[in-house]
C-alpha cells in the first residue's frame, strides 16, 4: 500500500516520474495485487519550484540582514560622533561661561559703583551711560547663566535632588523674587488652591521652573492684569498652571517658544527682554523630572502654561494645619503687594468619620479646611474664620443645617457666602427643599469626591 517513487519509460520513449502504490485484494479464496502507477511530474516540478523560491528568499534575507547590520553600525558610529560633538559643545559652553563671568563681574561691579556715584559725581548723561552698561551687563550675566544651565542639562550633568515637599513651602521665595517685576507691571498674583499639594521634585529646580513661568507671565501682562497660580493632583502627578491675562501667543508660535533662543514679540514695555532660553530650560527641567509642559493661549486674551511633576509619595496635605503654617511662616509679610489667598472651607458635620473624609478630600485639593461638629460650633467658626464656602450637614445636634443657614443669611457679613447642603436622605424632593431654603448647592451622601470638587469649584467661581 505504501507508495514509492521511481522512473517510468513511456511507449514514446519519454521518461517520467511516477509514484507506485500497491493494494492487496481478496478474490474469493485468491489473493490479488492491484498496482497503480501515478504520473507525478507536475507535483515534482511544483515542489522543485517552491524549493528554489525558498532558497532565493533565504538568500535575499541574508543579504538584507548584512546590509542592515552595516547601516546600523554606521548609524551607531554617527550617533557616537554626534554625542561626542554635543558633549564637546556643552563642555565648551560651560567653560566659556565660567571664563566670561570673571570680566563680567568687573563690568557689573564697577558700573554700579559709577552709577551710585561713590567715586565722584557724574553728570546726567554719564549717569545714564553707566546705567546702560549695568543693564547690558545684567542681561549678559543672565544669558551666561542660562547657557550654563542649558549646557549642563544637555551634557547630562544636571543632577536632581528630588524630595517630597509642599508647593506652599517653595512659593514665598519665588514670589519674593518675582515681586519687583510684578510690582513694576502693576499686576496682581493670586494663588487659589495649589499650595496644599505635595510634589516629589528638586526644590531649587522647582523654584526655577515656577520663577521662569511667573516672570514671563508678569513680563507679558500689561498693567492691571492678573496672574493666577493653580494646581491639582492628577493621579501620580501634580499639575501646576500659571495663567495670565496678558498679550497671549499666536497659535503658530506655541510649539516653537520652547526652542532655544526663540522669542515671539516684545514685552509689554515694547522691548525684547530676556534671553529666549527661559522656556527651553524650563521644558528640560520639567522633562528631567519625568513631567510634561504645555501652553494654551489666545492672542490678546492671555496664556496658561501648565506642567506636571511627580506627586509626593505621602498623601496630599492630610493635616489642614500644614498649609497655613507653611505659607504664613512670617515670610508672607514681606510680600505686601501679593495676595496669597488660600480658599477656606468650613465643614459642619457631626459624624467624625464623615468629617475626616471631607477633610481628606478638600485639604488634598489645597483648601484650608476648618471643622465644626455641630450647628452651634459652625456659627462660632463662621465668626472666627470667615470661610469662602460652607458645607452644612442637614442633621446636626444643637442647630440643624436649615437653622444654621438661616442665621448665616441673617448676618450681613456672611449673607453672600455660598453654602452647600449635605444630606444622607437623598429623598425625592430633598434637592428642591434645600435649594428653596436658600442653599446654593446640594450633595447627597455618600460623598463623591469628584462631584464635591466640581460643586466647590462652581461655588468659588460665582
Ligand atoms: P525670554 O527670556 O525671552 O522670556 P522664554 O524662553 O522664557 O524667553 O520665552 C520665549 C518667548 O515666549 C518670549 O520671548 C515670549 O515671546 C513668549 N512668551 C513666554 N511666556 C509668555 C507669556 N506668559 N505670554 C506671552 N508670551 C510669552
Amino acid at each position: 500500500r505504501s507508495g514509492c517513487q521511481t522512473k517510468h519509460r513511456l511507449k514514446d520513449g519519454r521518461i517520467i516520474d511516477v509514484e507506485i502504490r500497491s493494494h492487496t485484494l481478496q478474490f474469493g479464496r485468491r489473493k490479488a495485487v492491484l498496482v497503480v502507477a501515478q504520473d507525478i511530474t507536475e507535483s515534482k516540478r511544483a515542489e522543485e519550484k517552491i524549493r528554489t523560491l525558498n532558497a532565493e528568499l533565504e538568500q535575499r534575507v541574508a543579504e538584507r540582514t548584512v546590509q542592515l547590520a552595516a547601516a546600523n553600525q554606521e548609524l551607531e558610529l554617527r550617533n557616537q560622533e554626534l554625542e561626542r560633538i554635543s558633549q564637546l559643545k556643552s563642555q565648551f559652553l560651560a567653560s566659556m561661561s565660567h571664563e566670561l563671568r570673571t570680566p563680567l563681574n568687573a563690568i557689573c561691579g564697577f558700573s554700579k559703583l559709577l552709577a551710585d556715584q561713590t567715586a565722584g559725581s557724574l553728570n546726567e548723561k554719564q549717569r545714564r551711560y553707566a546705567e546702560h552698561v549695568q543693564t547690558g551687563g545684567k542681561h549678559l550675566l543672565q544669558l551666561i547663566n542660562d547657557i550654563l544651565d542649558l549646557s549642563k542639562i544637555e551634557a547630562g550633568q544636571l543632577e536632581l535632588h528630588q524630595e517630597d515637599f509642599f508647593v506652599a513651602e517653595a512659593l514665598p521665595e519665588v514670589l519674593s523674587l518675582t515681586k519687583p517685576l510684578v510690582m513694576a507691571q502693576k499686576v496682581t498674583v493670586e494663588i487659589p488652591a495649589a499650595t496644599g499639594l505635595r510634589v516629589h521634585a528638586d526644590r531649587v529646580r522647582f523654584k526655577q521652573i515656577l520663577y521662569n513661568l511667573l516672570s514671563n507671565a508678569a513680563k507679558f501682562t500689561p498693567a492691571g492684569g492678573e496672574i493666577w497660580i493653580e494646581g491639582a493632583g492628577e493621579g501620580r502627578f501634580v499639575r501646576l498652571s500659571v495663567r495670565d491675562t496678558g498679550i497671549g501667543i499666536p497659535p503658530e508660535e506655541q510649539a516653537t517658544i520652547f526652542n532655544d533662543f526663540h522669542q515671539v514679540g516684545t514685552t509689554t514695555k515694547g522691548v525684547k527682554e530676556g534671553t529666549g532660553l527661559g522656556l527651553a530650560i524650563t521644558k528640560r527641567l520639567v522633562e528631567q523630572h519625568g513631567g510634561k509642559i504645555w501652553v494654551e493661549s489666545e492672542p490678546g486674551k492671555g496664556s496658561q502654561f501648565s506642567f506636571t511633576l511627580p506627586g509626593g509619595s505621602l498623601p496630599q496635605a492630610s493635616r489642614r494645619n500644614v498649609i497655613p503654617a507653611a505659607v504664613g511662616s512670617g515670610k508672607q509679610d514681606a510680600l505686601p503687594s501679593l495676595r496669597v489667598s488660600m480658599k477656606k472651607i468650613l465643614i459642619a458635620e457631626d459624624n467624625p468619620a464623615n468629617r475626616e473624609l471631607l477633610l481628606e478630600i478638600l485639604s488634598g485639593q489645597g483648601y484650608d479646611v476648618v471643622e465644626a461638629c455641630d450647628g452651634g460650633e459652625a456659627l462660632r467658626m463662621m465668626e472666627q474664620t470667615a470661610p469662602d464656602v460652607v458645607l452644612l450637614d442637614l442633621q446636626m445636634p444643637v442647630l440643624d443645617g436649615f437653622a444654621v443657614l438661616r442665621k448665616i443669611r441673617q448676618d450681613a457679613r456672611f449673607a453672600a457666602v455660598p453654602v452647600m447642603a449635605l444630606t444622607a436622605y437623598a429623598m425625592l424632593g430633598d434637592r428642591e427643599k434645600t435649594l428653596d431654603a436658600g442653599f446654593n448647592a446640594y450633595l447627597s451622601k455618600p460623598i463623591d469626591a469628584a462631584k464635591l470638587r466640581t460643586q466647590i469649584d462652581r461655588l468659588l467661581c460665582r
